[in-house]
């Protein structure tokens, strides 16, 4: 088995479900009291918040790049980056270290594409929504990407920040987030990206039948699985 690096605290409140999926996997594919060899980097959130907000992402980029290197140093073979945002400086990680990284938009386009879904709606912050560097890598793929309307992505966004990297769960929440799902897909997306690691605390698919791809949870899937890649499964 292959030991992972999980780059997390981004926030803490979904690195902890990446923990349980990652290791219920491994459970569930080995048995018995087998559990996943990982490391994990938690960085504090208030700092890479506020590079976000104020655009220093190459400063937010040495901080993940830093925590890549100390994760190669402890052991892991490869790395994961637990947040879809920080994905804008995948690249700037991936070049501090020789290990790979499973990057989660892939994981995502893969899933997609398992699923012949060809035009797909994305919900996740300011940054993931509106910016290119997660978008492009769908597009690439031939997926068609949707975004909620202005005033939506905004609620989204604060939702994320004030109410689900705080573990705050709240029902108006969950009836907003469902609604605008639903007008995405009324409006022609056959899915919808979950596309921000804590939404899956707020909304899941029993709430809804459209089509939900939770980014947190096949991106843990694909660590483990890549984990156990070798081990002959
Ligand atoms: N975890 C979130 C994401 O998947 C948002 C927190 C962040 O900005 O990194 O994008």
């Amino acid at each position: 088995m292959k030991t992972i690096g999980l780059i997390g605290g981004m926030s803490w409140e979904s690195t902890v479900p990446y923990y349980q999926i990652i290791n219920t996997r491994v459970k569930e594919k080995l048995g018995g009291l087998h559990s996943a060899k990982c490391v994990l980097y938690s960085v504090d959130f208030q700092e890479i918040e506020a590079c976000q907000a104020s655009g220093q992402w190459e400063k937010s980029g040495r901080i993940l790049a830093g925590a890549a290197q100390a994760l190669q140093a402890a052991g892991a073979d490869f790395l994961v980056i637990c947040t879809n945002t920080m994905h804008k400086v995948a690249r700037q990680v991936e070049e501090a270290v020789s290990i790979p990284l499973v990057h989660i938009a892939r994981v995502t386009a893969e899933a997609l594409k398992a699923r012949q879904v060809r035009r797909v709606a994305l919900l996740g912050t300011r940054y993931t929504m509106e910016q290119d560097f997660y978008k492009a890598i769908l597009v690439e793929e031939g997926i068609q990407v949707m975004i909620p309307e202005e005033d939506d992505r905004a609620e989204i966004n604060r939702v994320i920040f004030e109410e689900l990297c705080l573990g705050e769960i709240l029902p108006q929440s969950k009836a907003k987030f469902l609604s605008v799902v639903e007008a995405l897909a009324r409006q022609g997306a056959e899915g919808v990206i979950l596309g921000c690691t804590e939404i899956g605390l707020l909304i899941q698919q029993e709430d809804t039948p459209v089509p939900l791809f939770d980014t947190t949870r096949l991106h843990a899937l694909a660590a483990a699985d890549l984990a156990l890649a070798d081990a002959g499964i």
